[in-house]
């Protein structure tokens, strides 16, 4: 691995690296289409969940129809049984007809009682059914509007795209230049104190906290390595450059 003679000046390119892409990326985001995309997402969201209400009744109302045409066949075969009895012949005592006649009523009853409920749940899931068929219309509306609206975000954005490859190749040679310990330390300062993670020391002043330092601590600062930690936001903060001393 080789160690950069100038440590400092990669860490400040690669901060500026960093601040670009993130203008970059913002400046991407912002782009009008962006926010067509994100709401046409978010309708699509919305009507995913009314998709799965609408199968999840679909779903009851079948497993209600089936219920209902299995006890139909029930009584069906009952009422078969029945008449058989009847016809038999075997059947002589006449209040055991009136019993079989009677049962035979009730049983007749029951079925056009579910017939009639069969056919309401049958006019529900048909209704659902067509609310199904309208909801994956609008789905696929949706899909058709978003993928033109991505379309016009690659075109609109490619520009800003390309300007962001360009300076992620570049972030690529700084970060293979710099000393890996350094390059860590850089990412975790990063990520703890949000973009800015390095400053320089600009007179007696840290550039990332502003903040003018004790003139002791410049002194201290001055006499250590050329990248040293801020005293006030504890920030890298490179004291020196090789070939610009600021
Ligand atoms: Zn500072």
């Amino acid at each position: 691995m080789t160690q950069s003679p100038d440590p400092g000046r990669l860490l400040l390119e690669l901060q500026k690296a960093d601040l670009e892409i993130k203008k970059l990326s913002k400046q991407l985001n912002e782009l009008p289409v962006k926010g067509a995309i994100l709401e046409v997402r978010h309708k699509r969201t919305e009507i995913e969940a009314l998709k799965a209400k609408a199968e999840t009744l679909i779903d009851g109302l079948g497993r209600q129809i089936k219920a209902s045409e299995d006890e139909t066949a029930q009584i069906d075969e009952k009422l078969e049984v029945e008449q058989k009895k009847l016809m038999s012949g075997n059947v002589t005592n006449p209040k055991e007809v009136t019993h079989i006649s009677r049962e035979m009523d009730a049983l007749k009853r029951r079925k056009d009682k579910l017939d009639v409920g069969t056919l309401g749940i049958m006019e529900k899931a048909e209704k659902a059914k067509g609310q199904m068929e309208k909801i994956k219309l609008a789905l696929t509306q949706l899909e058709a509007r978003e993928a033109k609206f991505t379309e016009e975000f690659k075109v609109s954005g490619a520009e800003v795209q390309e300007a962001i490859s360009h300076v992620e190749k570049r972030r690529v040679t700084i970060c293979s230049a710099l000393d890996p310990a350094l390059l860590e330390r850089y990412k975790a300062i990063r990520d703890a104190k949000g973009v800015v993670a390095v400053g320089a020391l600009e007179g007696a002043t840290c550039t990332a906290c502003r903040i003018e330092l004790p003139s002791e601590r410049v002194a201290e600062l001055k006499t250590g390595p050329d990248v040293s930690t801020c005293p006030e936001c504890g920030r890298m903060i490179v004291v020196k450059t090789v070939s610009v001393n600021e």
